[in-house]
């Protein structure tokens, strides 16, 4: 065993769905505040959150409003913004 452990994951989840129009609030986040960390990464049940250089980057097209994200967010760099 080489001690490195992989773990597959497919991005957004099997068998996510479009999220459509029936959204009522959208996660925003602050890339100021944003550290990286991983975390709402690691708790999105849909898998539609990544982490770039910039931050936590959101894909809307998949993103269901659940705001677990934000509720998980340790530096409370995401706000649920209600959808217009
Ligand atoms: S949990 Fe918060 S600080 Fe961590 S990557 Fe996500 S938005 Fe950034
Ligand atoms: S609101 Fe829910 S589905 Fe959307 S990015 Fe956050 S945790 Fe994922």
């Amino acid at each position: 065993m080489s001690g490195r452990v992989e773990v597959l994951l497919s991005r957004p989840v099997v068998g996510a769905v479009p999220a459509g129009t029936w959204r009522t609030e959208r996660p925003v986040v602050d890339q100021s505040r944003c550290t990286k960390c991983g975390i709402c990464w690691l708790y999105c049940p849909d898998g539609v959150i990544q982490i770039t250089d910039q931050g936590a980057v959101v894909d809307y097209a998949y993103c269901k409003g659940c705001g677990i994200c934000a509720a998980e967010c340790p530096v409370k760099a995401i706000k649920m913004v209600r959808e217009v």
